[in-house]
């Protein structure tokens, strides 16, 4: 099965992720991440409670967490600057404040690292990566997500599996279909559907710091199922 083209069916009432009645909409990728002044055509999609409010609290913690890991990014530090130091720094909110200082690692060479929840990282690219799915094709992505995010080391991924990601994007050169994001300091995307393989494949942008690359795996198999032989590899390539 082909996915169906983005026609009519959007128009639908139903969530983008499971297909239930939608109660909502839902930003994709979230809103918190785009400040004033960059909320250009964002995209939305159609939502049901489960998959939009109820993941709204993992929303604004891997906001803080994206943010304070895009220093580079003008529009990052500012919204870091004005909206979550702020907010940490309010009375209310002081347990999220004890909470985000105890995820941050320091480096004895100065800089650190942060602690993120695995779980509420994969929810987090998940929704997203579904979210663009249905947005291009007006249906509902079958199959389970994996990601591999440039500024999170995924220790339980093998070699292989890493090496397959890496070369992904050449893998399918020609075929990628630029996202034509308006808001491209915030965030950008190109994805490709590959027939022969069923599986989406999505590379992300944020921040113009974060690459994020999400593919979808149909029932059955997992990422290890695609890891690149390297040895063989090298071996084609010589
Ligand atoms: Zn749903």
């Amino acid at each position: 099965m082909n996915p169906r083209l983005n026609t009519n069916s959007k128009s639908e009432n139903e969530c983008y992720w499971c297909g239930e009645i939608a109660t909502g909409t839902e930003h994709v990728p979230p809103q918190n991440l785009f400040p004033k002044g960059f909320r250009k055509e964002l995209i939305t999609v159609k939502s049901c409670k489960k998959h939009n409010e109820d993941l709204s609290k993992i929303d604004e913690r891997m906001r803080i967490n994206i943010i304070m890991l895009s220093h580079t990014s003008k529009v990052a530090r500012k919204i870091f600057e004005e909206k979550i130091l702020k907010g940490i720094q309010r009375e209310q909110s002081a347990g999220l404040g004890i909470s985000v200082a105890s995820t941050i690692l320091e480096k004895p060479e100065g800089g650190g690292y942060i602690k993120v929840n695995s779980q509420h990282l994969n929810v987090y690219i998940e929704k997203i990566v579904r979210g663009l799915y249905y947005h291009n094709f007006g249906n509902q992505l079958p199959g389970t997500i994996h990601h591999l995010w440039n500024n999170f080391n995924d220790l339980s991924l093998s070699a292989n599996a890493h090496f397959y990601y890496f070369e992904l994007e050449k893998k399918y050169t020609e075929q990628w279909i630029n996202g034509n994001c308006k808001n491209k300091e915030i965030f950008d995307y190109k994805y490709h559907y590959c027939n022969k393989e069923k599986q989406f494949f999505v590379i992300m942008n944020l921040y113009e710091t974060h690459r994020i690359i999400g593919i979808s795996i149909p029932k059955g198999k997992n990422i290890e199922d695609y890891g690149v032989d390297i040895e063989k590899y090298i071996k084609q390539k010589s």
